[in-house]
């Protein structure tokens, strides 16, 4: 029998570390401005839940969509203040990997511990225009430096991040599902602790995220998402405007109509969600992650007490909650109960790739392999060239050949190789170089709906042709290294200090 944690006793860690424990956690967009009727509202509701006491900690998102918000640092203290665990979002966009560690100290320091580490979704406009996005790191690496503090290795006294991933089971492309999952090995392998799901409205795959959790054997707490949108942000999700974030359209229309009643469909919001969260515990979640505009302790009362009721029947429920579209690709082929078996869906034929894929790879395994033939003359030549005048026009050999063939952008650290030949500093708006962002839709690039298809649906279908598909979840891309930037990444290659080569954890 689950039993809810009591703030007041404990923490979120070791809530959720608690397999005897259902862990509910709550999220707070904190909004623009620094002092408006938002932020004082979200505090009145942290204040309602510390005295509630069944809400373990509450989540704070980071310039969530894009635009600038208060900080998640500073509204973080002021709950933490309140005698609420607090768990901040950690997103890449908007700060380099120096800003973020300066960032980690203090947030270590006031003890801010619980982070759940995102990409982000794409800047939007701010003062004066659109930003500048950063993305010097992707989460993967964030979650390495975290690990690196952890250890207290490089910069001193052991920190103590608690670190949390986000996870996207709601693709339904093979390739887009795929490289989702073989991210989340990545996270996993690197030093995450909990991940909590994208929010969704498909309990199927609510069930794989959690099937394919088994599959990896890993023992690692994840937070089913259980999100209550009113009409006006269904409509939005709908629309594609919420990067990552599916509805559809049976339950738009399904919503619009419970719009028309007289408290515009708010209950039947609020028994939605506690079928959602009874699902959740069913299913094997760890806990629940509990968001949506404008809720109020007593929806969260509501809420709580109704799911409690429904446990019992949260296989009936799960049922009649799939919404799945009708030729999505599933991890698990399709069985009783919630919709899956332990079967694994079969994979789509090999594609066929072009004669230059082929052509690059040959030139790859014969210049870049140790055991390749032009090994020993491409090594001796670059070494040579590099203490010559001719270094220069190497690099303009270089530069033009792979600007031809790769929209190279001269980054000297050159990743071209684990991604099938396809340069991810041209080819992914976020520059990611461990897996894809949750952002993608129907296969297109988040940044470029309908315009430029994602850099990893691409690699995917290049890395399946070369059979390394699987290995990709066992890697790890190093952040590039921009003392590197136009210079010649075969010389850095050949002497040793390019991502091939470089370990992140050595000061
Ligand atoms: S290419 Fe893919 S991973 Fe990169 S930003 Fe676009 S959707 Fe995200």
């Amino acid at each position: 029998m689950y039993h809810y944690f009591i703030m007041q006793t404990t923490t979120f860690q070791r809530s959720l570390e608690d397999k005897d424990h259902f862990t509910l956690t709550f999220e707070l967009v904190p909004g623009r401005g620094s002092r408006t009727t938002v932020h004082a509202k979200a505090l009145a509701l942290a204040r309602d839940m510390v005295m509630d006491g069944r809400i373990c900690a509450v989540s704070i998102t980071d310039n969530a969509g894009g635009y600038a918000t208060l900080a998640p640092d500073v509204i973080g203290q002021e709950i933490m203040e309140l005698g609420m665990d607090v768990i901040s979002h950690f997103s890449c966009k908007d700060k380099n990997r120096n800003k973020m560690e300066s960032s980690l100290y203090g947030w270590d320091r006031i003890g801010l511990c619980n982070l759940l580490v995102i990409t982000g979704d794409y800047p939007q406009k701010g003062y004066c225009g659109h930003p500048k996005p950063v993305f010097d790191l992707d989460s993967v690496h964030v979650i390495d430096l975290l690990t690196g503090l952890n250890t207290g290795s490089a910069s001193g006294p052991a920190t103590s991040f608690y670190i949390g991933v986000a996870i996207s089971p709601f693709k339904y492309h093979e390739a887009e599902l795929a490289m989702q999952y073989l991210k989340l090995q990545r996270k996993i392998n690197t030093g995450a602790h909990f991940g909590i799901s994208q929010l969704g409205f498909d309990c199927r795959k609510y069930h794989e995220l959690i099937q394919y959790r088994g599959q990896l054997a890993a023992d690692f707490p994840i937070l089913g998402n259980v999100f209550l949108p009113n009409l006006g942000v269904a409509k939005l999700m709908h629309g594609g405007n919420i990067p990552g974030c599916i509805m559809p359209d049976n339950l738009l229309a399904t919503i619009k109509d419970e719009s028309k009643s007289a408290d515009k469909g708010k209950q039947a919001r609020l028994e939605r969600g506690a079928s959602q969260l009874a699902i959740m515990r069913g299913l094997g979640y760890d806990g629940a992650h509990i968001g949506g505009p404008g809720l109020t302790m007593e929806d969260l009362n509501f809420l709580l007490t109704e799911a409690e009721q429904l446990l019992p029947r949260w296989q009936d429920l799960a049922r009649s909650f799939s919404h799945e579209p009708d030729h999505g690709f599933y991890y698990f082929t399709s069985g009783a109960h919630t919709g899956n078996s332990v079967s694994p869906s079969p994979k789509s034929p090999k594609k066929r790739q072009s004669p230059l894929f082929h052509f690059n790879q040959f030139i790859h395994d014969q210049a870049f392999a140790e055991q390749g033939t032009l090994y020993p003359l491409a090594q001796k030549g670059c070494l040579t060239i590099e203490h010559t005048i001719f270094r220069r026009p190497l690099f303009w050999l270089e530069n033009l050949s792979k600007s031809i063939l790769f929209s190279c952008r001269n980054c000297g650290d050159c990743t071209l190789d684990h991604y099938g030949y396809l340069c991810p500093q041209s080819g992914c708006a976020k520059y990611l170089l461990n897996g894809p962002c949750g952002g993608s839709s129907d296969g297109w690039c988040e940044v470029y709906p309908r315009l430029k298809r994602c850099h990893y649906v691409l690699a995917y279908e290049r890395l399946k042709s070369r059979g390394s598909v699987e290995d990709f979840g066992q890697g790890f891309t190093p952040p590039r290294d921009w003392s590197l930037q136009d210079q010649s990444s075969w010389v850095h290659f050949y002497k040793g200090i390019d991502n091939t080569h470089r370990d992140c954890r050595k000061p």
